[in-house]
């Protein structure tokens, strides 16, 4: 490649260097550091993005990006060249139109913000959140007017994690499933007790929970010479390279799913980053291209296989030599039921995969509200537990399992929540796609190999890092966009016959 190409290409990688020091900084904040260090570590934080940010908007990343876009003129589309010069032209205009000390302030005001969340959803205390969660509010608000947008403030947010996509497609997707999504719940729940999760409740040993996790997360692939596993109060993947890939977990002695599932998800999103290809190493073109394509990839290790039967059938002789007294006389057909019980629970992060997505469009509703000003800051304890009474037919009973639970809006992530719902609907698209290409995959998941399904998403997913928009690569994946039908059906099929309706 040309001078200049390369120019661009080492000044980036010196950003990328920056980001990743912030990203390590912030791991190890909710691994490892003592609640004292907060101050410090924001002060740390905001400086790191104040210079990264000056560095990606600076004079001399236009003029580079405008030389080298001239060398690589005529390159295919997909090429490793002209997509990074692509992809860096959209994360420069964008980040250029948010001035330096925005976002320094951001960055500060929302790593002060963590501990603060922390305390108020220990203590049950919305009110000590609260002027908080007003500045960040309006911090946002401003991040939405700096970035503009065609229709309404929200979409500038969302575009930051889900490009190209707009609240109203979103709302038209999420209005396009919901009734269908909400008969099959109270379907299932007129016969709740056909299921049992009573054997999950148990006292279940923390380091075995831990051995058995991690023997099935390799098993999928995750590779441990490039991934690591740590505690924190909130399960994440998080990577410095695709050579050092993250993932951490939350443990629940008695209970067998938080750590369990949250780890099959976390190696979902690993893997995903550990199978860009090795040419994009180092480039903004490293990692996942959304976070709906992101979540698309967790949520099929940790539901579509981790929650199927075949699965069971294959790793529940397993699971009971760690836990022997625990499992003794239950058969692989009642843990599968069990873990597939379907709940009208408070918390979405431990929901079941029939009402996750209302989960979802409670906090779709709300942020797009306060976004626009509709919802005040004071009132949201209130109007969340409004809607999720009108969504799920019950009222949280303190803030903790409602407007708290969640460390989001600490983050200042307003727009992200709805990617969740979309990485649902992507990861069934995608496996139904997979299953064409390879009809034995359920039978291998059933044997305990996973490597076909693997490697068709490191073919077909993986390999191309953020060189396509979600778009993009589900319509050379699936040969359509994003949709809420398979998914639905999928739901349908897989509930009906664990509640035998
Ligand atoms: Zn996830």
């Amino acid at each position: 490649m040309g001078d200049k190409y390369e120019q661009l290409v080492s000044h980036l990688d010196e950003f990328q260097d920056l980001e990743y020091a912030g990203a390590i900084l912030s791991w190890d904040q909710q691994v490892n550091m003592p609640p004292g260090g907060a101050m410090a570590r924001a002060r740390q934080l905001s400086t790191l993005a104040r210079l990264s940010h000056e560095m990606f908007t600076s004079d001399k990343t236009a003029r580079l990006l405008e030389d080298a876009e001239r060398e690589v003129d005529g390159m295919p589309y997909d090429s490793d060249e002209a997509s990074l010069i692509r992809v860096v032209k959209e994360d420069f205009a964008e980040r250029t139109k948010l001035p330096t000390d925005h976002v320094a302030e951001f960055t500060r005001v929302t790593a002060e913000a963590h501990e603060v969340w922390v305390h108020a959803r220990a203590n049950n205390d919305f009110a000590y959140f609260r002027p908080m969660l007003e500045r960040i509010v309006d911090l946002v608000i401003q991040s939405a007017e700096f970035l503009g947008y065609a229709d309404q403030p929200y979409d500038a947010l969302i575009n930051r994690y889900e490009r190209g996509i707009t609240t109203a497609r979103v709302k038209e997707i999420f209005d396009g499933h919901k009734p269908r999504l909400v008969s099959l719940i109270s379907d299932v729940t007129a016969h709740a007790d056909r299921v049992s999760d009573a054997v999950l409740h148990q006292g279940y040993d923390v380091d075995k929970q831990r051995a058995f996790g991690l023997d099935m997360v390799k098993r999928f692939g995750y590779d441990m010479m490039r991934g690591q596993q740590s505690v924190s109060v909130h399960p994440f993947c998080t990577s410095f390279s695709r050579d050092d890939v993250r993932i951490t977990t939350r443990f629940d002695s008695n209970w067998l799913n938080p750590a369990l599932f949250g780890m099959m998800h976390e190696s979902g999103h690993a893997m995903y980053e550990q199978g860009s290809s090795q040419s994009l190493e180092g480039t903004l073109l490293v990692g996942g291209t959304s976070l709906g394509v992101h979540e698309s990839q967790s949520r099929m290790w940790e539901n579509i296989v981790g929650r199927s039967r075949g699965f069971w059938m294959w790793a529940f002789p397993i699971l009971q030599q760690y836990f022997p007294t625990q499992l003794e006389g239950v058969d692989a057909e009642t843990f599968y039921k069990a873990i597939n019980k379907v709940e009208r629970s408070f918390i979405r992060v431990e929901a079941d995969e029939a009402t996750y997505n209302l989960h979802i469009m409670v906090r779709f509703e709300l942020e797009t509200g306060l976004v626009s000003g509709k919802i005040k800051v004071a009132d949201v304890a209130r109007e969340w537990n409004d809607r999720f009474e009108s969504y799920f037919g019950v009222v949280p009973p303190d803030d903790a399992h409602g407007v708290l639970q969640d460390v989001h809006w600490s983050s200042g992530l307003l727009g992200y929540f709805p990617t969740y719902a979309l990485g649902n609907l992507l990861s069934v698209q995608y496996y139904n796609r997979a299953l064409q290409d390879h009809p034995s995959i359920p039978d291998e998941i059933a044997a305990g190999k996973f490597d076909t399904l693997l490697h068709w998403l490191n073919e077909n997913i993986h390999q191309y890092g953020r060189k396509f928009t979600s778009d993009e690569l589900t319509r050379r994946v699936t040969g359509e966009s994003i949709q809420s039908d398979d998914y639905i059906a999928y739901l349908e099929g897989k509930f009906k016959d664990v509640y035998g309706l």
